[in-house]
């Protein structure tokens, strides 16, 4: 059965470019009618905040993107070190007591040689004794798993084929020398153990994955599909990964993204299908394949949120969005003919309390000199009331009459005389809600 898991390290809020990975994870899940795991990568207690891991459970449910079941690793402690041993026992696992000096001088020096700064496997060399007296003077080694120097390969869900030489690797650190473990070992584990058959991730994974596969290998594993999206670059192809803070998902909720606006961008952003809008998930879900995305650098240009969320506040109808409009100061009895009014009017729903107080205070009017006579008079042929969804049609019809004035220059001096704007909603649909608010002020 298809499992796929989203496995966010809690050290801080999920951003958009964590966004693409969890849901193409979880569209592979659901289209298979599989399972979808959330994973919290808890092995650094330094790191690792509890809030973060609620904050990630909101953001994760505010967008409908809902697991089948968590999965933490600071619980699964004792599977790691079970694993580390099984490498240990077969000779794949050593001790290396380099301090992060050492290593930045040996690759210093590899690089001046014109060499890949790859960690020269020194502590293969290490006699007992020397380890010994090693760990009595620097405390206990990183462990680092020994690769088979081989090319790796795979099939590589959006890259292709992918041939990576071993020997050009370093052996990776599974356990620090304080004991504690590193990603790199827990997620084989648990994705072996947890029957993990696909993972997406970003391409920044790729060789951790070839050192994962000759992991998940040596412990008898079964390999799952991988696939690695691209990373996301800014507008202008600018790296994104300085303001990811800053596009943070609780961000974009407060500036009034609509979660399918922001699931539709990026169930479509850098595959060859266009950007749609997407009703709900059923219809992301119909439409994604991993497949179609390819390996260019993806622009996200934030700004391409907003437009999509009008859109989708647009279709909406008012039972979902009735705790906005309430919450704008709208009264219950007008809600229906207001949401009608404002709905095509909106970026996002914050827009509401604008369009509320036009209703309910009038605005300031503008009116050019040479219109002031014009709108006296017009102001005058207006109808008695109450106004409904004609009224706007026969009093202009009426002031066209009176005036000789037509088009543009009918509407607009009007228009702008009632809302004070130039632009905004239908005035055949805002008329009656002006009246029968300022009816009861
Ligand atoms: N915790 C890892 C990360 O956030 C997970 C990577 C993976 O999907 O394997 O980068």
């Amino acid at each position: 059965m298809t499992t796929t898991r989203f496995a966010p390290s809690p050290t801080g809020y999920i951003h958009v470019g964590n966004l693409r990975t969890a849901l193409m994870n979880y569209l592979i899940a659901r289209k298979a009618g599989g399972t979808f795991i959330l994973r919290i990568d808890d092995t650094d207690p330094e790191r690792s905040k509890e809030e973060y891991v609620d904050a990630i459970k909101q953001d994760m449910e505010w967008l409908g993107l809902h697991w089948d079941r968590v999965e933490r690793q600071s619980e699964r402690l004792d599977r790691y070190a079970e694993a580390a041993d099984k490498l240990r026992q077969m000779g794949r696992f050593y001790e290396a007591f380099e301090t992060p000096t050492e290593l930045d001088l040996k690759r210093k020096k590899q690089l001046n040689m014109g060499k890949p700064p790859v960690y020269d496997r020194a502590a293969l060399n290490l006699s007992d004794a020397q380890k010994e007296s090693l760990r009595a003077e620097r405390g206990n080694g990183v462990w680092r798993f020994k690769l088979d120097h081989e090319r790796i390969e795979w099939n590589d869900g959006i890259l292709g084929d992918i041939s990576i030489d071993a020997a050009s690797v370093s052996d990776p650190v599974l356990i620090r020398g304080d004991g504690q473990v590193l990603y790199t070992i827990a997620s084989v584990v648990d994705d072996t153990e947890m029957g993990v058959t696909d993972v997406v991730r970003g391409s920044d994974h790729v060789t951790n994955t070839a050192t994962q596969i000759q992991i998940i290998k040596a412990l008898g594993g079964h390999c799952p599909r991988f696939a690695h999206h691209s990373l996301l670059t800014g507008p202008q192809g600018e790296a994104l990964s300085k303001r990811l803070g800053t596009l943070a998902l609780r961000d974009l909720r407060e500036q009034g993204v609509q979660p399918m606006a922001l699931l539709s961008l990026m169930a479509r952003l850098g595959s060859s299908d266009p950007v749609e809008l997407r009703s709900d998930m059923a219809e992301l879900i119909d439409g994604f394949d991993v497949a179609r995305f390819g390996s260019a650098p993806t622009k996200f240009d934030v700004q391409d949120l907003f437009p999509l969320t009008a859109k989708h506040l647009q279709s909406l109808p008012l039972s979902d969005v009735k705790d906005a409009v309430a919450g704008a100061g709208v009264p219950a009895d007008l809600a229906e003919p207001f949401w009608a009014m404002a709905r095509e009017n909106i970026t996002t729903l914050s827009d509401l309390k604008g369009w509320w107080e036009l209703c309910r205070d009038g605005a300031e009017p503008m009116i050019a000199d040479e219109d002031s006579d014009f709108i006296a008079e017009a102001i005058a042929l207006l109808p008695e009331g109450p106004f409904d969804g004609d009224t706007w049609a026969v009093w202009t019809q009426a002031v066209k009459e009176a005036t000789g004035r037509k088009g543009k220059g009918l509407f607009m001096p009007l228009r702008k005389a009632l809302t004070g704007m130039e632009r905004g909603p239908e005035m055949a649909t805002l008329l009656p809600l002006l009246q029968v608010i300022r009816a009861r002020g």
